[in-house]
């Protein structure tokens, strides 16, 4: 074993996980059949060595590596992890479902990045959408239908295409680069060169929401906003599951966007991959769109605030009326409210009248309001924010009988809000945005939540189903926001 083939493996492992410290490396090149006895003096001087030559190539080095290498000079790190540090540091190699780190580092000796669970995904070319995957088989609810390991990853940030691009030219397994990264859509540039692709199939980690990674197979998959499929992943790892059943022969889809998103803003996210998504969804909503419906009191109905529509409409279930000028009116209440809590005025009234304004309104958001507001719209939801947010502040300075009538009010009005957040995700998919979730995980865990609130019941059961069918766990995965996993 040479120095220079030491100083080359570390170089490969740090440029895809930087954050490695040596003592980690260490562990991770015993595994390493080409290593079997390194030592970790050795380990500590080739780091070294292998730092220099990424500096030299990657420009300044960041804060954290600095850290490390002070670290790494001082001698053993301050707090003496007992070994465990590799450990720790490998909880990115952990999903649910995913192999062991051992079968793993097989993968790697193999030049195997990638299985398809079951033979159920086959690549064919779709119509008018290049190729995409289909399903070979009948495939059910939570099936995981791909597992890959990230080609490249970086913090997100201005030089991620470029750490990433590095990283690619890099790469041990230049055939897989050549035939299978190359060969990747570029969307809307015409170039195909390599920062181009990376910037059309590179994703924000779903667990890991500092990075972005590269899992060419996983890229394969065409977009949908109703998405049959869910990619969860780390900057090392993706384990793609089924978010319903789905029929053979039925195209797998996955969002490329926050499924919770309007169609405007779907459409102009989905403009830089150079493509206008058609999906069912987007032509449903371009007819007629969430944001403008209000549910009739019988529940089985929508009348449209849209301007096309009929200014005088029935339900056909019921026969109730619906005025749409009424309705317009009100939805301009809800909007000059939110303006007017935009103010600095707002800050500075008394909660008590500002929630004497609000309430009004949040009637007009519920089901069942003569000649209503559109509860799926995001003016709606802000107002009800609004609203949530004044009861709970009046919860903290109040107490006795006020402190649960305010609470009460506070997780009524989360309730409303997040039943409205439920349908800005389309009725076409069981997919939830991690915004949601995390809003879900934050109400369970308010410290003034109380066990007499049965919507806590409710929500623990949503979030329990949400993460089970896109994690594979029943708790959401801290590396989703930043905040949580602190
Ligand atoms: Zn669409
Ligand atoms: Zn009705």
């Amino acid at each position: 074993m040479s120095d220079h083939a030491l100083v080359c493996r570390l170089r490969t492992l740090i440029a895809v996980e930087p954050g490695l410290g040596y003592r980690a490396l260490h562990a991770r090149l015993k595994e390493d059949p080409e290593f079997p006895n390194v030592g970790l003096k050795r380990v500590q001087s080739a780091l070294q060595q292998a730092r220099e030559v990424q500096d030299d190539l990657a420009g300044p080095v960041d804060q954290q590596q600095q850290h490390q290498q002070q670290q790494d000079q001082l001698g053993s790190p301050p707090i003496d992890t007992g070994g465990q540090e590799g450990l720790a540091e490998e909880w990115h190699l952990q999903l649910p479902g995913a192999p062991t780190a051992q079968e793993l580092q097989g993968w790697r000796c193999r030049g195997k990045h990638f299985e398809i669970k079951g033979s159920c995904l086959t690549l064919a070319v779709i119509p008018g959408r290049g190729k995409g995957y289909l399903a070979a088989k009948s495939i059910k609810k939570g099936d995981i239908l791909l597992i890959e390991t990230a080609f490249c990853s970086s913090t997100l940030g201005p030089s991620e295409f470029i750490d990433m691009a590095i990283q690619c030219n890099r790469a041990e397994d230049a055939a897989f680069f050549r035939d299978e990264v190359m060969s990747l859509t570029c969307g809307a540039s015409q170039h195909h060169a390599l920062e181009d692709i990376l910037q059309n199939n590179v994703y924000q980690c779903s667990r890991d929401c500092e990075y972005s990674a590269l899992f060419v197979a996983t890229a394969r998959f065409n977009h949908a906003c109703c998405p049959n499929a869910f990619v969860d992943s780390t900057r090392a790892l993706a384990v793609v599951r089924a978010l319903g059943d789905i029929s053979e022969g039925e195209e797998v889809l996955t969002s490329y966007v926050p499924v919770s998103d309007v169609l405007e803003a779907r459409q102009s996210k989905l403009a830089t991959k150079g493509f206008l998504c058609a999906c069912s969804r987007c032509q449903e909503e371009a007819l007629a769109s969430p944001c403008f419906l209000v549910p009739c009191r019988c529940g089985n109905f929508q009348f449209s605030m849209q301007d096309d529509s009929l200014p005088l409409q029935e339900c056909v279930g019921c026969g109730s009326p619906y005025d749409r000028a009424k309705s317009v009116l009100n939805f301009a209440e809800v909007q000059q409210a939110n303006e007017f809590m935009r103010t600095p005025a707002a800050a500075q009234s008394d909660t008590r009248h500002l929630v004497q304004n609000l309430s009004p309104l949040r009637d007009l958001l519920a089901v069942g309001a003569q000649d209503g507001a559109p509860p799926a719209n995001t003016e709606s939801i802000q107002l009800l924010n609004s609203l949530a947010n004044c009861h709970r502040f009046c919860a903290v300075h109040l107490t006795g009988q006020h402190h649960t009538t305010a609470m009460g009010e506070f997780f009524a009005c989360k309730a409303q809000l997040m039943h409205a957040y439920e349908l800005i995700h389309g009725r076409n998919t069981t997919q939830r945005d991690l915004s949601y979730l995390i809003n879900l995980h934050r109400l369970l865990n308010d410290e003034l939540a109380q066990p007499s609130h049965a919507i806590l019941e409710l929500w623990k059961q949503k979030l329990l189903d949400a993460c089970m069918l896109q994690f594979g766990q029943p708790l959401l995965p801290p590396g989703v926001s930043a905040d949580l996993s602190k």
